[in-house]
């Protein structure tokens, strides 16, 4: 298995690019991964209850195991502002610009480590997920390498 924080991040822009596409919800507004812990989170145009976490859940299964490629290529920043790239995350100074590709799901600029081929990820969790004051949806998620490894006392913490 390739090592898990590239699983996570790469996980993050799937789940991202199904926030976008589904819950008109266009970016994680507060990413934050290491090992133990993850934070992502959205302000999503629709209520999510509890049936729509199972969905989003079940639709970053889905574009995993579809074992898209995962690619990048550099742009100038002149170059990804045109082709209309969200650079809201790019520091300021950079003019080279690395667009991480996701078969033909996603593509947004990143720094990160990623895995090669979606399916490297294993499965994909949400462990939690509640409404901010502010109204911000905040998702915890966990990669693992099979469904059969989760504990239930962790999958609902
Ligand atoms: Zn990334």
């Amino acid at each position: 298995m390739a090592n898990r924080l590239a699983r996570m991040h790469t996980a993050e822009h799937i789940l991202s690019a199904i926030m976008r596409i589904h819950y008109a919800a266009p970016k994680n507004l507060e990413l934050h991964l290491n090992e133990k812990k993850t934070k992502c989170d959205y302000q999503p145009a629709v209520p999510i209850d509890e049936a729509a976490i199972r969905r989003i859940e079940a639709m970053v299964n889905a574009e995993i195991r579809k074992n898209h490629p995962v690619t990048a290529f550099m742009l100038s920043r002149q170059e990804a502002e045109q082709r209309g790239y969200d650079l809201w995350k790019v520091p300021p100074d950079a003019e080279e610009i690395r667009i991480v590709k996701i078969g033909e799901l996603d593509a947004q600029p990143c720094s990160g480590q990623h895995v090669t081929r979606t399916a490297e990820i294993g499965v994909f969790r949400i462990i939690s997920h509640d409404v901010r004051e502010s109204g911000r949806l905040r998702l915890r998620f966990r990669v693992m390498d099979t469904d059969a490894n989760v504990p239930v006392s962790e999958s609902v913490r």
